[in-house]
This record gives C-alpha cells, structure tokens and sequence, in this order.
C-alpha cells in the first residue's frame, strides 16, 4: 500500500492520509490525482486501478496516455488543456466494459490550485451515470409514448394548472380548430362560450365529480358542445388538472331532431297528435279558469284519396304540405294547426267566449282549403268536412273532445261533404254497430277466435333470424281474417283488451315451448297494449305462464309503446325491472312516433329500439328519413342498445340498412306475417338452427 499521500498541502497526519485513503478506497467513483506537466499518475484509488487492470502501486509514475489508453487519451487532451488554465472540466462519454456491456460515465477534471500559481496538478474523478441516463431515457419515452398515444386518440386531451392550459393534445387543439402552441398557456375559461362559464367553472371547483356537457367556442366563432370528463392529479405537491373532451355536437343534433320529430309530423312540421294532446290539455287547464271555451276542430279532406290514386302519392304530399301551409296562415299564431295522420288535421281554438264565435273561423278554414291548388301542373279543387266539439260542454277533457269533433266530422261528411258541423249528443249513440263489434269480440273471446301469426327479425347483415313477432288475428265467423287494426283499439276502449292479451301471452309461450321442444330455439316478441301494461298483474301473469311451459325467460320479448314511458316513474322503473328479473327482452315499439322523451332510453332498462316503419318507407329517398333513421341507429348505438328497422320492403331500404348498421330488418322483404305451420316451415328451410 502507497503510504505517501502525494498531495502537496494535504492533510498531513498518517491517521487523516490513511482516514483518506480509507475513504477514497470505498468510494464507488473512480478517483485519481495526476501532474499536468508529464501526466504522471502519483495516486488512484481502488476502484481506479482495479478498472484500469493495474495495483494501487503499479500504477504511480505512469503515464495517463499508458493507463487510459489512445482512445480514452484522445478525448481527455483537448480537456487537460483547459484544466491547465485552472478550469474545472466534466463531460460524459460511453464506455463499453470488457464484458460487453454499455455505459455512460461522466468524467470530471479538477484543477488542484494553489493560490495565484497556475494548476501543477490535477484530480480526475470518473462516475458510472449509466443508470440515471437510462432512467432519464425511460422517462423520456414514457412521455414520448404518452404524447403520441395522447395526439392519436380522437378525444381532446387537456392539462391545466390553475385555469391555464398547460399541455394539450392534437385531438384537443382540433376542437377548438388552434394550432397546438396557440393554446398552452392560455386560460381555459377563454374557449368557454358564454352560457357554459358557470358550468365549466363550477365543475372545475368541484374537482370534476362527474362529467359534463359544456358548449365552447372556437378560434373561428363556431360552437361546439363537449362532454368533459377530467381527473384532479396531484404531482410533486402540484395539483394539475386533467380533462379528456369529446365532441357531442352529433349526438345533440340527433337528440334534438328526434325531439323534434317526436312532437311533430315529419311530412308538414306540424304538431302531431302527441304534441296537439299536450298543448289542447294546457288550453283546457286556461280555458278553465278564465271561463272561456275551447273549439276543437276536426278536418279531413273530402277527396284525399283520389288525387293520392290518380296523381301518385307524391303530389298527394305536397297536397298536405301546401294546405298545412295554408291553415297556418289563415290562423291566428295563438291558435293551433296538427296533423293526426294521413289527411287528417286538428285546428284548436282557445279564449272564446260564446260558442258561435267559431263559426266565422270555421268558415275561414273552410274557404283555405277549397282554394284551388295548382300541382303537377294541374289545377285541383279540394274540399273538407269539419267537426267541431266545443270545450266544456261536448266534452272536459282531450279525448273526449276529439273523439267527439271526429263523430262531427262524420256528419258533415253525412251531410254532403265540404260543410262543418257541431257535435250532438246523439252522434254518440248513433255508432250501433261499435255495439255489435263489442259483442263480436266477446264472442270471440270465448271461443277463442284468434290465432297468432308470426313476423321473423333478422340480422341485417347476414339473414340469420332473431326472432319472431307475433301478431294477432280474428278469425272473424263471417268476416274472414281480421287485422288487429280493426278490433284492437276498439277492445282497448272496451276494456275488451285484457282478456286478449291473456290469451296472447298464454299461446306465445305455449308456441315458444312448443318450437324448443322440437329443437327450434326462437325467441317470441309479444305487443304489449298500454292499457294492458297498467294492469297490476301482467308481471305475475307473464311469470306465471313462462314457468308453467318450463321456457326460459329470455325467449320472451315484450313490445312497449312510447306513450308508457311517459308514466309514473317510480311505478314504471319497479314494473320493468320486475320483468327484467324474469329475463326478458324489452323493446320500444314503433319508435319515433310516439312522445319521446330520450331520457326514458336511459333511465330504464331498454334492450332495444324498432324504428318505426314510416321512417323507413321512403329511404333512400327522403333526406328527412334517411337523416332520422340514421341518427335513431347512432344513438342507439351510443346507449348501447339493439335496433331494429320495421316495414322493410325493398332490397335497397334492406341494403342502406345493412350499411349503417341496423342491427336487424323486419319486413315483407324478409317475410309477411305467417301462421305457425308456415312460419314453421320457413324457417326451417332457412336452416336456421334445428338440433335436438
Ligand atoms: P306493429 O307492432 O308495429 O306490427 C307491425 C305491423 O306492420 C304488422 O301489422 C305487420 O303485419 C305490418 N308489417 C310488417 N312488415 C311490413 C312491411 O314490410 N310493410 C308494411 N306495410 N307493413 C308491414 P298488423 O299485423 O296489422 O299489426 C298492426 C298492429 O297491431 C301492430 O303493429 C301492433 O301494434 C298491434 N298488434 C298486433 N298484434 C297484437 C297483439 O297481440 N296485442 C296487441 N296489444 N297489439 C297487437
Ligand atoms: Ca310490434
Ligand atoms: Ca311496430
């Protein structure tokens, strides 16, 4: 061992040069102390030595270029000559270790001063940084990685310190149209639109508990709304917030032209029948208090249907369009124009005060519509017969006065078309032969004159069947077949509908069962009436007769209307997870007519949605379809829920379908409603799935 510690100046005691010595030996670092004139080593630590594959003694009085080698010297030169102009010098430089392996150590040059004196000597003092780098390096491509997967994703990702914008992705800089570096670091309440500032500004006080839609404004002036989802990160005691935005303007559109089109007839933009029910009932509640009276007028065109036969059902629409135009104008804005369906229209006349006050409006309507149309380069005369009831004294509430102003309607219609008439009382009686329908179906009823027919559903995209709905018929004695269109809302009214629906499920199951029982696994999709589905028992009921026929309840699918959904939450939220404990599949049918409020889609436990087929008759062709169909699909998409197009009757209706993605068609283009040998036998020759 080298007793002489070499260091001019240094600690001189044997006890402190070893006490060095001790510690220079245990260090990590490799350390050395060499003459800058001649570079002569005069001392090195063990580590030193033990690099350089020397002893702590050999190695005094070499030369550095004989100890580091040529290479390692050739770095180290142009340093040393720095060193000697009393400079303290460090670099890094990679080493490859004689065992193969790679490293990086920094290498710092100490000039050992000694007053005013230029540098005689000097400390080298070599560390292995291998692992810092590295650590550095992973560091860096943990952030590298995080930024590309941050700039591909299509969501905005957003980081802000104290109301700035610290960071954003591509993604994000594209919803507010900015180039990157025009955002960092500035505030975000800047891309706030006006409306939103509070939302925005209360959810980031909040910590984000939950997320939320705020609108924003871009660079350009345009809005757009985003769903904002954020996370609070606390980093090195820095709060940073964090928000990931997603562009929802779509989805808005779509909600709000469902919304639009679920109060409003898609041919004219009137009201439709849900929208005029709600507004006449609001006129009622007025009309109630002031004292005042309300004229409901019932119109329907005298000759609709010719012109529809002879100059095609084209023309027949602009008909309508052009005279709900008309009866617009010729209306007050306070009073109210709907469409009911096909060329039936509903005008409300509110804050009258005697009932003849009507008459001159009534007149009115009369004129606007037998004002000659010029169409298809024809000039045609129409003409249309009006029933009127009056609130309060033809009826206190909605039903009642339209009903009523129907059976009016029917008299001017009687009385030679082209008139309008008051309703009577005694129109009501003169309906005789609904009495001889009540009793029909009662009769029937009891000897059980209906049978099921059966509608497959299938996979758009590869015809595989899903389903079956069943639909009813009347095996009407003298009749013949009968359609549930002319018995089923009458039964409803009747209170006839129970007893039917009974029988309905009773058979469905039966017939399911039946199917398993030979091998044929298809589901059976059931309509459920609105009146039915009130009645306390239709849980118990349908539970009961899935577990007399042993089916599982996954084989049963109910169809409920719109118009449900509207009821008593609590009571509708109990009743559908009760049938949802039994397995069953539950759809909305004929969606998109009826009342919709969208927030029913989410609150209950919806499997699936059928597109009403009227959206579907005319796609391609009407853009007004083919934008409702599509937004109906996406947004049954984005609440994942299955969708189903109804009243599919071309190739090209089934092949738009298939390319947006309509989980599954129903229609004649697949099959007509058929009895159960028949359906039977179709679907067996479709191959469809019979193992047993
Ligand atoms: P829905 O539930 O919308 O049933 C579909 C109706 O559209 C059926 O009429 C079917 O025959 C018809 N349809 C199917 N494909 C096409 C097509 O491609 N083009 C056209 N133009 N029509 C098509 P259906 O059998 O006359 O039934 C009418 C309505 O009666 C049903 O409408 C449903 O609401 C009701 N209904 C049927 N069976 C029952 C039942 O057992 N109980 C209750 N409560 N209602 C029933
Ligand atoms: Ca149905
Ligand atoms: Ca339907």
């Amino acid at each position: 061992m080298n007793s002489q510690m070499p260091i001019s100046g240094g600690p001189k005691g044997t006890t402190s040069e070893q006490q060095l010595r001790l510690l220079a030996d245990n260090l990590p670092a490799l350390i050395a102390y060499f003459t800058i004139n001649g570079l002569m080593c005069q001392f090195a630590n063990k580590a030193y030595v033990t690099a350089y594959g020397f002893t702590i003694d050999s190695i005094v009085g070499k030369s550095v270029p004989d100890v580091i080698g040529a290479e390692a010297y050739a770095v180290i030169q142009p340093y040393i000559l720095r060193v000697m102009e009393g400079e303290t010098v460090s670099y890094e430089r990679p080493l490859i270790l004689p065992d193969g392996s790679q490293r990086v150590i920094e290498v710092n040059l100490i000039p050992h001063i000694i007053g005013d004196a230029k540098p005689q000597s000097a400390f080298v003092l070599i560390t292995d940084i291998t692992k810092f780098r590295r650590a550095e390096e992973a560091i860096r491509e943990s952030e590298d990685r995080m930024r590309k997967f941050a700039d591909a994703t299509n969501e905005g990702i957003v980081f802000f310190d104290s109301g700035i914008i610290t960071d954003i992705n591509e993604a994000g800089a594209r919803l507010v149209r900015l180039p990157v570096e025009k955002i960092i670091g500035r505030q975000i309440l800047d891309f706030v639109a006006p409306d939103s500032v509070e939302t925005v500004a209360n959810n980031i006080r909040a910590g984000f508990e939950r997320p939320y839609e705020a609108n924003m404004l871009r660079a350009d002036g345009t809005l757009v709304t985003l769903e904002f989802a954020g996370k609070v990160i606390v980093r090195d005691g820095k709060t940073l917030r964090m928000t990931v935005a997603r562009d929802i303007s779509e989805r808005k559109q779509a909600e709000a032209r469902i919304q639009f089109l679920a109060h409003h007839d898609i041919l004219t933009h009137l009201p439709n029948r849900a929208m005029l029910l709600d507004r006449l009932q609001i006129m009622l509640n007025v009309a109630k208090r002031q004292g005042t009276q309300v004229g409901v007028l019932f119109i329907d065109l005298d000759n609709f249907k010719t012109i529809n036969d002879s100059l095609g059902h084209y023309a027949g629409d602009q008909l309508l369009k052009r005279l709900a135009q008309r009866l617009q104008a010729c209306l007050r804005s306070v009073d109210l124009v709907g469409r009911l369906g096909g060329d039936e229209f509903l005008v409300i006349i509110s804050g009258l005060e005697c009932t003849e006050d009507v008459i001159p409006i009534a007149e009115k309507i009369a004129e606007c519509i037998s004002e000659p149309f010029a169409l298809e380069g024809q000039t045609l005369g129409v003409s249309g017969s009006i029933g009127i009831s009056m609130y309060p004294q033809d009826g206190e509430n909605t039903d009642t006065l339209i009903r009523n102003a129907d059976a009016a309607m029917y008299l001017a219609k009687e009385r030679g078309r082209s008139n309008f008439q008051f309703f009577m009382p005694s129109l009501t009686k003169s309906a005789a032969n609904s009495l001889s329908i009540e009793s029909g179906i009662r009769k029937a009823i009891k000897n059980v004159e209906f049978v099921l027919h059966y509608q497959p559903e299938v996979v758009s995209q590869t015809g595989v069947i899903n389903a079956v709905e069943a639909l009813i018929r009347w095996k009407h004695p003298d009749l013949g077949l009968l359609g549930p269109d002319k018995f089923i809302s009458f039964a409803e009214h009747r209170g006839l509908i129970m007893p039917i629906g009974r029988w309905v499920i009773n058979e469905a199951i039966r017939q399911c069962k039946e199917w398993l029982d030979v091998g044929l696994r298809i589901p059976i999709a059931i309509n459920i009436s609105a009146v039915q589905f009130k009645q306390k028992d239709l849980v118990e009921l349908i539970a009961a007769n899935l577990k007399s026929y042993d089916l599982p309840g996954e084989l049963l699918e109910l169809e409920l209307t719109e118009s449900l959904f509207l009821e008593d939450v609590t009571a509708m939220t109990k009743t559908l997870s009760r049938l949802k404990d039994l397995g069953v599949t539950l759809a909305v049918d004929d969606f998109g007519t009826g009342y919709s409020s969208l927030a029913y889609l989410k609150r209950y436990p919806i499997d699936k949605i059928k597109i009403d087929r009227s959206f579907i008759s005319d796609i391609p062709y009407n853009a007004d379809d083919v934008a409702i169909t599509t937004a109906i699909i996406n947004l049954a998409d984005s609440l994942g829920l299955q969708v189903v197009a109804e009243g599919v009757e071309t190739q090209e209706q089934a092949d738009f379908l298939e390319r947006y993605h309509c989980d599954y068609i129903q229609g004649y283009l697949v099959s007509y409603p058929l009895p159960p040998d028949e359906i039977f036998a179709w679907m067996k020759q479709r191959k469809f799935v019979i193992a047993v």
